[in-house]
């Protein structure tokens, strides 16, 4: 079992019971990579000439990512690494938050570099009403993890799956999508070339922690069955559905108008099509039926492997099959 309280005798990294998380840290730690490696000045140079709204969607970006980064290395640290067992997770975990935290920096370096007002770019997640409900929203799972729960019985293992979903599936897998599109696109239109590259490389990371969560949600619902009841699978989607609504919201703010080439309905779009492939990823139905609007991501976001490891690694999570 990868989760429970673990013991003494689960100390030991020999031999490991869950090889996929071994070799994702093994991949994520040949994916080292620092924020100064890259050099911003041309971005710069970019920057200066952009409109305001351009200015604004790279402003707003940094400032909901820059806390985002915390808020995830907080869930990982309350929230998941206490109440796993395998060691090699609490490798994985420990190479995750450093990652994070490395994020939180490379984010610190554009706000750094660009001519922005860094204290109202900090406070934007502090005043923004869609930014405020997207974490209140995180917060109450967290919130959960914390109230001494027993992660042996049925409700404590099913408050820790909600808990990954919500930060992993939702906030990790789609709205940090979401936000990543959004940041390459200027890319698409010949500008800010070097943050791309730095995005890129974030991306790569993500996925690596996308599948780790995702693998991990599988583990679990396979390992306890007695949780996949049909009510759990309702709760489980609703969880997904709610975060892309609340994703809406937050695009109206972050394109009050649109800018060149991306609009809140185009990123809301993108939005959708990220979600049904979650659902899929978990097991679920597609919900939304989108297109993809961005078909140049399907290369940054390497959507078709992720698919294609759970294939080789999973074969049985059949939770949802009568639920919707
Ligand atoms: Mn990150
Ligand atoms: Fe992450």
């Amino acid at each position: 079992m990868i989760l429970g309280k673990p013991l003494e005798s689960d100390m030991n990294l020999r031999p490991i019971h869950y090889q996929w998380a071994y070799d994702l840290y093994n991949q994520a730690v040949a994916n080292t990579w620092f924020p100064h490696e890259i050099a911003l000045g041309e971005d710069l140079e970019d920057f200066k000439k952009m409109t305001d709204d351009e200015r604004h969607a790279v402003s707003f970006l940094m400032s909901f990512f820059n806390p985002s980064e915390l808020i995830v290395n907080r869930s990982l640290a309350l929230g998941v690494y206490p109440y796993l067992k395998a060691p090699e997770a609490h490798l994985y975990l420990a190479k995750q938050m450093w990652e994070e935290a490395n994020h939180c920096q490379a984010f610190e370096y554009v706000l750094e570099t660009f001519p922005l007002d860094k204290e109202k770019a900090f406070n934007v997640h502090l005043e923004t009403p869609s930014i405020i409900a997207k974490e209140a929203f995180m917060s109450k799972y967290l919130g959960r993890m914390s109230e001494n729960i027993d992660i042996e019985s049925i409700s404590g293992k099913q408050d820790f799956v909600r808990n990954l979903v919500a930060y992993n599936i939702v906030m990790e897998g789609i709205w940090f999508y979401s936000g990543f599109m959004v940041a390459l696109s200027f890319r698409q239109r010949q500008k800010l070339k070097n943050f791309a590259s730095m995005i890129d490389w974030v991306v790569r990371d993500e996925s690596l922690h996308l599948k780790f969560g995702l693998n991990l949600i599988l583990t679990i619902l396979e390992e306890n069955p007695e949780i996949s009841t049909p009510e759990f699978a309702n709760e489980i989607k609703a969880i997904v559905i709610e975060g892309v609504n609340l994703e809406n919201a937050y695009n109206q703010d972050l394109f009050p108008r649109g800018i060149s080439g991306v609009n809140a309905d185009y990123v809301n779009q993108y939005v959708r099509y990220v979600a049904d492939r979650r659902l899929e990823e978990l097991g679920f139905e597609a919900h939304f039926h989108d297109v993809n609007p961005a078909q140049w991501m399907a290369t940054e976001t390497d959507t078709l492997e992720l698919v294609n490891f759970f294939e080789a690694q999973n074969t049985k999570y059949e939770v949802d099959n009568h639920a919707h």
